[in-house]
């Protein structure tokens, strides 16, 4: 059984499994669409981009960087999640999707923002608020059911890009906590900032020494030479409520 399965791969849930699956966390991430960020035109409030960046790109180098942290994907709209065993949680949530085989994860975490039907059978606090449904959570988004979680819009973040990849990645580390995963911070430092204390590096950090630091500065700037090279084709994706003449 897989240790975690992140229903919805846009902002949030991207950002989630970043963080799981970097602390060593067995973490499928399962996509029934797009992210509601496809509709913007200019993403002009993203903390590290001064003249804002096309979002399908952004979103584009965010799949890449988790499947890179070591997430795997699946297309699929989840279709009902439910409890393994009724009587024991531990056992871990089943998730049925449309046409696919159904899927079993230790613990489940919701970033689908644009539905949480699937979440019904579970009773995890679901809230009407208009047309929209938002999911009840505490700090960590943990929801009322132990081992299902909430991220993002659908917990009732405020709607923009970095409050869900920041909330995203608070859930994910909620999850990382409350498994078995041996884990202090994600962090990367330089060479003896930990060991030329005497102290031992902490789990979930690395040190890297300089030629390491400068290897990986080198991929890193050949990624983002190459991901911005060219403008992005494709176009935002329209409400569909409004009717496209062309
Ligand atoms: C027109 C427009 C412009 C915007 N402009 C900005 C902006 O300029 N700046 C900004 O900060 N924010 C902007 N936003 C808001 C931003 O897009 C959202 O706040 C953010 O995407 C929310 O992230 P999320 O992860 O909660 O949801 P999403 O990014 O929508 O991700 C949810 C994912 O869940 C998937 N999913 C849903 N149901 C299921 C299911 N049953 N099974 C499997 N997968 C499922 C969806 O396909 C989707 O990929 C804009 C939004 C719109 C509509």
């Amino acid at each position: 059984m897989r240790d975690v399965c992140i229903v919805g791969g846009g902002v949030s849930g991207l950002a989630a499994s970043i963080f799981t699956a970097r602390a060593g966390l067995d973490t499928l991430v399962i996509d029934g669409g797009e992210s509601i960020l496809a509709r913007n035109a200019s993403l002009e409030n993203y903390p590290g981009f001064p003249d804002g960046v096309d979002a399908r790109r952004y979103l584009h180098l965010v799949r890449e960087q988790a499947r890179n942290a070591g997430a795997t994907f699946e297309l699929g709209r989840v279709t009902r999640a439910e409890p393994v065993d009724e009587t024991d949680l531990e056992d871990g949530f089943v998730l049925e999707t449309d046409g696919g085989e159904p899927l079993e994860a230790r613990r489940v975490i919701a970033a689908s923002w644009s539905d949480s039907e699937y979440l019904v059978p579970l009773d995890v606090g679901r809230l009407k608020r208009g047309s929209k449904h938002f999911v009840d959570v505490d700090q960590g988004g943990r929801t009322a059911v132990d081992g299902v979680y909430a991220a993002g819009r659908l917990a009732k973040e405020p709607h923009q890009a970095i409050v869900a990849a920041g909330h995203g990645s608070k859930v994910g580390l909620a999850v990382v906590h409350d498994s078995d995963a041996n884990f202090y911070h994600d962090w990367v430092a330089p060479e003896g900032y930990f060991t030329d204390r005497n102290r031992e590096v902490p789990p979930g950090c690395k040190e890297i020494d300089d030629k390491e630091r400068r290897a990986r500065d080198e991929q890193a700037r050949k990624t983002m030479l190459e991901a911005f090279a060219e403008p992005f084709d494709d176009r935002p994706t329209m409400h569909p409520s409004v009717t496209d003449d062309t």
